[in-house]
């Protein structure tokens, strides 16, 4: 290795990655076709609430999709390129000889991931003369980057937050009003589906599912509105395609010659995906590189739920797709990792599930904080619940490594911060 010893790997503002990576020319096999059974069509719902190149963006023709500059302006205020971490700290406390690296979306400025895909959609949603968004959210961290978006390309907003994610993160409400979004607890009265669900369940807890439903409604219903998704969907998918093309040209830094084993966890799929697929031509190549999901025990669909047409909001205006589900009608527990609570996965995840390219592992939440507890004491920085799932998986993948004595070059996703989750990690843990 002639490469630099660091702790931070950094790339400079020009080493922002200048296309998104088509991943979709390079799976095994094509997406399932959906299931488009709703009354109107939903292909006809998304036709007048999506932005018109959003749509085409889920089956782009090119292998590479160009950004264009006002967005990269905007990614590079941002945060972007994110740091990659050596975790020497992490690695001598567990006392292996794997080399962890962590990729630190906690930095950007909205403490996620997301904010990157967020900042596409709403550029496109302003190009196309719209001047609202509509969306759902689930832990609050997509609220909060649609929110900051909003502000930046002059639009109004409205979010669809899972009541019980409403009431565990109250900063995140403050942070979205403080941009003049408009927030209302999922279910709501405020719509036809959410007053049916009250009904049914009076105090349900909400579900990213009934928040889809909702937003949807809503978009339907407001002249002007676009409504965006934070995942789920392959133009999400795509534009978080970034964050593996930086990590490529970080391990490069580093003189590694490539990730052994890539963990992040995962509901959506959008950082997973995002993350791992731009490795998906080495593993093509022959190159023994293992993708690793870890998801919650409160909504286990990759490791126990029923690869099944399914629908992801319950009044159905998205089509039905071929995905691993714990059926429609499952309320996922209301954990502290909010974002982790879907009753169902992407199709495009659980393709790379059934296709074998992709292992799953379910975590208990404790285990989750108790992770994210060791990464503040040891690396200085507080992860997201969610994101503490995935670093919980690579603390075992280390310690089998200690036990069978190998040294594999682990990357793990830390998708978000976790200085807002102070209340959930209070909760389980002190
Ligand atoms: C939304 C979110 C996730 C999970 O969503 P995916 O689409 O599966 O990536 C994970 N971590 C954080 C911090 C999030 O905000």
């Amino acid at each position: 290795m002639n490469a630099k010893q660091c702790l931070e790997y950094r790339l400079g503002e020009e080493e922002l990655p200048a296309q998104w990576y088509n991943f979709l020319l390079d799976l095994p096999k094509p997406l399932p076709p959906v299931e488009d059974v709703h009354v109107p069509p939903s292909a006809e719902i998304m036709a007048k609430i999506r932005p018109v190149e959003l749509l085409r963006q889920n089956a782009p023709s090119e292998p590479w999709v160009a950004i264009p500059d006002p967005v990269r302006e905007r990614l590079l205020q941002i945060g972007r390129p994110t740091p990659l971490r050596r975790a020497l700290a992490l690695e001598a406390a567990l006392q292996t000889r794997a080399r962890i690296y962590i990729k630190r979306e906690d930095t950007l400025v909205t403490g996620s991931f997301k904010v990157g895909t967020a900042v596409a959609q709403a550029y496109y949603a302003k190009e196309e003369g719209r001047d609202s968004l509509v969306s759902e959210t689930g832990a609050g961290q997509w609220g909060m980057s649609l929110a900051l978006v909003s502000q930046m390309f002059g639009l109004k907003c409205k979010i669809f937050m899972t009541r019980c994610s409403l009431e565990q993160k109250r900063y995140r409400d403050h942070y979205m009003r403080l941009l003049g979004t408009e927030v209302s607890p999922s279910p709501s009265r405020s719509t036809e589906i959410g007053r049916r669900l009250l009904e049914q369940h009076p105090g349900h807890p909400g579900t990213m599912g009934t928040a889809i439903s909702e937003a949807i409604e809503t978009a339907l219903a407001t002249p002007g509105a676009a409504y965006l998704s934070g995942s789920n969907v392959n133009h999400v998918h795509l534009h978080q395609t970034l964050l593996g093309q930086e990590v490529r040209a970080q391990l490069a830094l580093a003189g590694e010659h490539g990730p052994d084993q890539l963990i992040a966890c995962v509901s959506g799929g959008s950082n997973l995906c995002g993350f791992m697929l731009p490795f998906l031509p080495d593993k093509k190549a022959g190159r023994a590189v293992s993708f690793l999901g870890a998801e919650s025990t409160a909504a286990p669909r990759l490791t126990q739920g029923t690869y099944e047409y399914c629908s992801s909001d319950p009044a159905g205006y998205t089509p039905r797709v071929l995905a691993y589900s714990m059926g429609p009608d499952f309320i996922p527990l209301p954990v502290h990792a909010g974002g982790l609570r879907q009753h169902n996965s992407s199709p495009l995840v659980s393709l790379l599930r059934k296709e074998g390219l992709l292992d799953a592992t379910a975590i208990e939440e404790r285990e989750a904080f108790e992770a994210g507890r060791l990464l503040l004491r040891t690396e200085g920085f507080l992860v997201a619940p969610e994101s503490a799932h995935a670093v919980a998986a690579a603390i075992q993948a280390a310690l089998r490594a200690r036990a069978d004595g190998s040294d594999p070059c682990i990357v793990v996703l830390g998708s978000g911060s976790g200085m807002l989750d102070l209340e959930g990690y209070r909760q389980v843990l002190l």
